[in-house]
């Protein structure tokens, strides 16, 4: 190895802390930092994930993020509800913290310290402190604009109640049984333990605005109508991209000289925003590859890697066309109603991002549940 600055992962989130971990593991002779601008790795999350996300491989690894499982999930539609054996789990940020500060020595961490400016060979804190690197890695999540994508949006708001859940071992995904505002809406809930349960509204709509403190009203009447109100323990909100189209070399062009990993280079699930599957993948192919990890080298493959992933999603990037062009938005419940009339393990792959050919024929198969004239004008359009 040529130099022995360390390769600065900024952002220790769920793709830098990820990375940084398997880094560790397999690279151990790489000398690393990891900065947050947090106390603490991976802020106020829980991310939840269907086994089937999970690659092969990294079992273990999410094994030892102690994951709430529960061995079904069920979802309703207004007319149908279904029940599948697919164990859905959640993992939350303490225990992401923990591995880190087990896997990691003390002195590759540095938190509470902000990045104010990043280039390949080094970042510079907000109090002027430059940190020379081999190579940066920027895994800052969705800060700021994503120049160049068009884009729809997935925005909730969760609350975590004391409360107990009827049934503790089945996650509900979504409940769309409710008034549609805004778009497609559901409400999520996860038994997280005998007396904790998330109760989330969600909504699938062209606008990321999201009036925080009347959709948590609604999330109070929604879990009290369930009998699931109770004690505020936490409070989430999210406002996550759901991709419909775009120019990927706008949103990364090829002169951009910085590595990307997570949210911040486009490493997520264009039809969820859910990026926990892709977040494992590629920290366990970044730890795989050979060479000096410097910045050329990083920004070369991280960018190729996003151009892949950009390839792969462009049928998903084609049914969000579907949803939010065709679909009006009080009957959007109806496309995911229709995709939910599939086996369990098609259902697995679609949320997995690995369709088979077959899979991504019969997804479209069937009567259509929308009309074939809006449908032909989203996808030309
Ligand atoms: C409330 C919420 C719930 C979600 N739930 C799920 C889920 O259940 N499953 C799923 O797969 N996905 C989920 N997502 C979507 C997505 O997977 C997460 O947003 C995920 O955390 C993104 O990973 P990331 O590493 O790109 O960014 P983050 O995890 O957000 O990490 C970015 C990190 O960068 C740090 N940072 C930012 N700027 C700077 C700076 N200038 N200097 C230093 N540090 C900086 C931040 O403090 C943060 O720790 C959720 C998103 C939200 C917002």
């Amino acid at each position: 190895m040529s130099s022995t600055l360390p390769l600065v992962i900024v952002g220790g989130g769920l793709a830098g802390a990820l990375a940084a971990v398997r880094l560790a593991e397999r690279r151990p002779e790489l000398p690393l930092l990891l900065v947050d601008a947090g106390k603490t790795i991976g802020g106020n999350h829980t991310w939840s994930f269907f086994d089937s996300d999970v690659p092969a491989g990294s079992q273990a690894l999410v094994a030892s993020l102690r994951p709430v499982r529960w061995p079904r999930h069920r979802v309703r539609f207004p007319g149908r509800e279904r029940e599948l054996a697919v164990a859905y789990n959640s993992i939350a940020a303490p225990a992401l913290d923990a591995l880190v500060r087990a896997r990691l020595p003390q002195s590759a961490l540095r938190l509470g310290a902000r990045a104010a400016r990043i280039t390949a060979e080094g970042i510079e804190l907000a109090d002027g402190e430059w940190i020379a690197a081999r190579g940066v890695i920027d895994a800052r999540g969705p800060h700021g604009a994503m120049p160049g994508l068009d884009l729809g949006w997935q925005k909730f708001v969760g609350i975590e109640f004391e409360a107990a859940a009827p049934e503790p071992d089945c996650a509900t995904v979504m409940d769309a049984c409710l008034p549609q505002i805004d778009g497609y809406r559901f409400v999520y809930v996860l038994p997280f333990g005998p007396d904790r349960v998330l109760v989330e509204d969600t909504y699938y709509s062209d606008a990321p605005d999201l009036d925080g403190d009347e959709v948590a009203r609604r999330v109070r009447a929604l879990a009290a109508e369930r009998g699931l109100g109770g004690y505020e323990l936490r409070r989430e909100t999210g406002v996550l991209p759901i991709l419909i189209g775009g120019d990927p070399q706008r949103f990364w062009p090829a002169e951009d000289p910085v590595a990307r990993l997570g949210l911040a280079g486009g490493f997520f699930h264009a039809t969820t925003g859910y990026s926990f599957s892709l977040a494992l993948r590629l920290a366990d192919e970044l730890s795989m590859l050979e060479g000096d990890f410097t910045g050329a080298e990083l920004a070369r493959w991280t960018r190729e890697r996003f151009l892949r992933h950009w390839r792969e999603t462009r049928y998903f990037r084609m049914l969000n066309r579907m949803l939010f062009r065709a679909a009006r938005p009080e009957e959007r419940w109806r496309v995911f109603a229709h995709f939910y009339r599939l086996p369990p393990q098609r259902i697995a792959r679609f949320y997995a991002g690995q369709l088979t050919a077959l899979d991504r024929m019969r997804i479209l198969s069937g009567r259509p549940p929308v009309s074939i004239g809006a449908a032909l004008k989203a996808l030309l359009g």
